[in-house]
């Protein structure tokens, strides 16, 4: 069986222009610059970077909220990169989005009650008013609200509630693939582990296929089997959890995954130290690897010869870098293998 999403080649540049009549174009930033991968059936599938990396671009063009500059998406093995009208309300059913900021997400003059219902009367799905009332509640139980509640106003809910509202609004139409944007940086820390927990939960009861985008390596670790790196409009290296936590090969994977905050002030420090400098504009990104004004290990093959996502030998992640981190490296870096 084919994967549920194949994206191929997928390619996002937006425009600089310049007048407010002639609008002439003087650029273009490369917001998403080339990326394919399979996203496999229930799978969580984590796609991580910095800001501006094209993440959530990437996110946006799979649920055909953005046209792509080039590239395809196939969904179910059927090519939906172009398709429109009742062809594409059928896939955004399949497919739905929990955004990242729970007080922005939902309307608050709405109720709890019709901000759910909402996809039911989009689609045209349960249409007797007692029974969507009811699929609501049953909706509102399954993500941990009080369904007697469904009168009340998001104002009335906290953070984390909120959130619980945006997934249970997303789970509405029973989708197979669901885009979980940054769904708990907005939230306090103690309140993102019962979220994510509630995330885990939901995708193996009902077999959902996730999407889990995030800045931070150490968010997902937990809740992905496989990982994607982005930086740039790149896929910089991808593959099984445990790899890629384990033994990343890719140098900025290692420096996102060496500053994530440990319980030894010694690492930290260390380690904070290898991801200097400010992630280069995507309307001017550097030549060849992208990464080299950044790269401890950047070479001069590195600035002019592209490097391909690949698995070098011995490797077990999908890697585009010429000089993948060694064990040693790994080691002084204070990346442990995965265990
Ligand atoms: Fe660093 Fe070179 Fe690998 Fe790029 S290709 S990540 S610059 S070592």
């Amino acid at each position: 069986m084919s994967a549920l999403v194949e994206v191929r080649d997928l390619v996002k540049h937006f425009p600089l222009t310049r007048g407010i009549v002639l609008q002439r174009r003087f650029g273009e930033v490369k917001a998403v610059d080339g990326v394919s991968f399979d996203i496999e059936r229930g799978e969580t599938l984590g796609i991580v970077g910095e800001t501006g990396c094209g993440k959530s671009t990437t996110a946006r063009l799979i649920m055909r909220l953005l046209e792509s500059t080039s590239g395809s998406i196939k969904y179910e093995g059927r090519d939906i990169t172009r398709v429109k009208g009742a062809e594409l309300k059928a896939i955004r059913r399949d497919m739905q989005m929990i955004f990242q900021d729970p007080y922005s997400s939902l309307n608050p003059r709405k109720t709890v009650g019709s901000i759910i219902s909402e996809p039911f009367i989009i689609h045209r799905v349960e249409s007797d008013k007692a029974a969507r009332k009811l699929a609501v509640q049953e909706l509102m139980e399954t993500v941990g609200l009080n369904p007697e509640h469904y009168n009340r106003f998001p104002h009335e809910f906290s953070g984390g509630q909120r959130q619980r509202i945006g997934v249970a609004r997303a789970l509405a139409l029973k989708p197979k693939l669901l885009i979980a944007d940054e769904p708990v940086s907005a939230l306090d820390v103690s309140i993102q582990a019962q979220v994510l927990n509630l995330l885990r939960d939901l995708q193996r009861r009902f077999g959902l296929t996730v999407v889990f985008i995030a800045h931070d390596l150490s968010v997902v670790r937990h809740m992905c089997d496989r990982v994607a790196v982005m930086y740039l409009g790149k896929v910089v290296e991808l593959g099984g959890g445990d790899a890629l936590y384990g033994a990343p090969q890719h140098p900025y994977t290692g420096a996102l995954l060496a500053a994530v905050p440990v319980p030894d002030p010694a690492r930290h420090h260390t380690e904070r130290r290898l991801l200097t400098g400010d992630v280069p504009s995507p309307a001017n990104p550097p030549k060849a690897c992208r990464f080299h004004t950044r790269c401890p290990k950047a070479q001069e093959r590195c600035s002019v010869e592209e490097p391909l996502l690949r698995v070098p030998e011995g490797g077990r992640t999908e890697v585009a870098c010429h000089f993948p981190l060694t064990e040693g490296e790994l080691a002084q870096m204070g990346v442990r293998s995965a265990g």
